[in-house]
């Protein structure tokens, strides 16, 4: 078999088989096929779409690239979540907290940014120290003494995720109901977990636009889940605009010590509570899903929450003190407004538009080796149906560089839609549930 005729098998939209998938897959894990060959491949799957049995088969080729890990040596359920992506979506760092507080274990295998969404294992990165990059041994004794533990694809764990997730972000070749439900599943399914919760976004932030597609999507990781035995539920939620009011790295780690202090946003509070809700009923700790919501109500009431956000960043690594003194995380050394240039209401955002503007002014990649500047961020002062004054904060930019600055400004600006009357409904946060 060669590469070069599965690329162009796939370019002249053929159906490849279990055997060409596991060929291209495994050889580019081990380093025989060469990234440019990969995107190539990813770049026409993207473009010709891969059909039910090659999506199967894509899952389990990447779930046993690496080793499926077994906790049955830690009693009681493991649950995770996962959400396809968006702006200022920081529900991890807030959930996984709550739910090991409430007695479940979490073992979170999460990525990096990807596309103009922000990825959970470069937020934890702001923190100074926190390593993601646990072995499996040291994976295992964080989960067993404080109930969560945040890590990143590893050698051994979803090693082809790791290295096609990469590539994947920097292609523009992520945006594939196929390609997302490989990657999600094959790392989701390989944590060893007995439920999960998959928070499916649609809207102008989302990789699925389309609600259709969302579902669709939905559909596919909770049938996959379900057929390798596990307890899966997919919400679909709303990404027509930033969730909270913060956006990058340091920002977002901020915004949800906020959360865990009872404080912070509500449309944030509300979706974290909602899902972890979710977590303590499908990990079998609650009788209903509103029982669920009251015990993770109960975790941030009482602080336990957020004790268990201290001990899990210190058992990584991480400086906890950043909890009290947020000022150690990365600051920005500047910040610049985006003011209204009318006035009226926010009819709608295009909230892709400040995942590139984040992006581009350091808090995102374009090569697979950049750097992320974890104190660039954004601070959104306005949501749909807000009432604003021309000449009034829409955002505001931290940054360090005035290197993108202009162009960076111009895309949010541009992205706020104002309008002349108020909308008549705002964006519902959770819109659906499918799995149930
Ligand atoms: N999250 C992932 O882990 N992978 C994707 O492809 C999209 C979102």
């Amino acid at each position: 078999m060669r590469a070069v005729d599965l690329i162009r098998k796939k370019r002249d939209s053929g159906e490849l088989s279990r055997e060409e998938i596991n060929f291209l897959v495994s050889g580019y894990t081990r380093g025989e096929i060469p990234d440019y060959q990969m995107a190539a491949w990813l770049m026409a799957a993207w473009i010709r779409g891969l059909n039910r049995a090659e999506i199967a088969a894509l899952t389990e080729v990447m779930l046993h690239s690496g080793e499926v890990v077994n906790h049955s040596e830690i009693p009681g359920k493991k649950v995770d979540k996962h959400s396809t992506g968006g702006i200022g979506d920081k529900t991890s760092l807030i959930l996984a907290p709550i739910v090991a507080a409430g007695g479940l274990t979490v073992p979170m295998i999460s990525g990096r940014g990807l596309g103009h969404t922000g990825g959970t294992l470069d937020k934890l990165e702001a923190i100074p120290g926190f390593n993601v990059n646990l072995s499996l041994e040291e994976f295992r004794r964080v989960l067993r003494k404080c109930g969560m533990a945040l890590i990143g694809q590893t050698a051994e764990v979803a090693p082809a995720d790791k290295k096609i997730y990469a590539l994947r972000d920097v292609t523009s070749t992520v945006e594939n109901i196929g390609l997302i439900c490989a990657s999600i599943m094959s790392k989701k399914l390989a944590e060893g977990i007995d439920a999960l919760v998959l928070d499916v976004k649609t809207g102008s932030g989302a990789f699925m636009k389309k609600e259709e597609d969302a579902i669709r999507l939905a559909e596919v990781m909770v049938e996959t889940g379900k057929s390798m035995g596990k307890r899966v539920v997919a919400l679909i939620t709303g990404m027509d605009q930033p969730l909270g009011r913060m956006a990058g790295h340091s920002n977002e780690v901020v915004e949800s010590i906020e959360v865990l202090k009872g404080r912070g946003p509500a449309d944030l509070r509300d979706l974290s509570l909602d899902l972890s809700a979710w977590m303590f009923f499908l990990g079998e700790r609650t009788k209903s899903v509103e029982e669920g919501r009251h015990l993770a109500e109960s975790m941030i009431a009482t602080g336990q929450a957020l004790e268990k956000f201290r001990e899990g960043i210190r058992l990584q690594g991480g400086d906890e003190r950043v909890i009290d003194e947020p000022q150690r995380l990365p600051q920005a050394r500047f910040h610049l407004d985006v003011a209204s240039s009318a006035s009226g209401f926010v009819a709608s955002t295009n909230c892709e538009q400040f995942g590139i503007a984040l992006a581009m002014l350091g808090g995102g990649r374009e090569k697979k080796e950049d750097r992320i500047e974890h104190a660039v961020g954004l601070e959104f002062h306005k949501r749909i149906g807000d009432r604003v004054e021309k000449g009034e904060p829409l955002a505001t930019i931290h940054y360090n560089s005035d290197a993108k600055l202009a162009e960076a400004k111009n895309r949010i600006a541009d992205s706020y839609h104002i309008g002349q009357e108020a909308p008549r409904e705002k964006p519902a946060l959770v819109r659906r549930l499918i799995g149930v």
